[in-house]
C-alpha cells in the first residue's frame, strides 16, 4: 500500500498530549506537546511508519520539511519526550552534544514531572540514583496496575 502522508500526520497527532509541562529554558515558550506512546530505552518516542521512526525527528519533518543532511534534530526544551516543532530544531552533531551536556543540571532545576505535576515536597520521591520520581504519575500507575489485577478481599 502506497504510503499516505496526510494519514500519517493524523495518526502521529492522535498520539501528542498538548497540555505538557512549560520548559525553564530561556527563549523557549509555550508547554511541551508530550508524545504518550511508546519510547525507547533513552525515552525519545517512537512513531511506526513501515520502519520505526524517532517521533521528535518525524514531528520536525512534518512542520519544517526534510532535516538537512548532516544534521541532528535538538530539543530546545531539554524534555525527549516532547515533539513540539517550535521546541525543535536542526543543529549540527557537535551542537547538539554541547546542548546536551547542560541537560543533567537542567533537569535538576526542572520544577515538574513529564506531565507537568508539580515536583514539590510532597509530590516527589527521591530514587537512588540521584533522579526524581512524580508521586501523582506513581500513584496513576499503580492504581492503572491494579484494576487489571483481580480484586483482593478486604480484611
Ligand atoms: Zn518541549
Ligand atoms: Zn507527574
Amino acid at each position: 500500500m502506497p504510503h499516505h502522508r496526510a494519514t500519517s500526520a493524523w495518526r502521529y497527532w492522535s498520539k501528542v498530549a498538548f497540555d505538557g509541562p512549560i520548559p525553564l529554558v530561556r527563549g523557549v515558550t509555550g508547554r511541551c506537546h508530550v508524545w504518550t506512546r511508546a519510547t525507547n530505552e533513552k525515552g525519545y518516542g517512537t512513531f511506526w511508519l513501515g520502519r520505526t521512526v524517532k517521533a521528535y525527528r518525524y514531528g520536525y519533518e512534518l512542520a519544517f520539511g526534510p532535516i538537512p543532511a548532516g544534521l541532528d534534530v535538538d530539543h530546545r526544551c531539554r524534555n525527549r519526550a516532547c515533539v513540539r516543532p517550535s521546541h525543535l530544531r536542526a543543529v549540527t552533531h557537535r551542537v547538539n552534544l554541547l546542548a546536551s551536556t547542560n541537560h543533567a543540571a537542567l533537569r535538576a532545576a526542572q520544577t515538574h514531572c513529564m506531565r507537568g505535576h508539580a515536583f514539590d515536597a510532597e509530590n516527589t520521591i527521591r530514587a537512588k540514583n540521584n533522579t526524581r520520581k512524580c508521586r501523582t504519575c506513581k500513584r496513576a500507575a499503580d492504581r492503572a496496575a491494579r484494576t487489571t489485577t483481580p480484586e483482593r478481599t478486604a480484611a
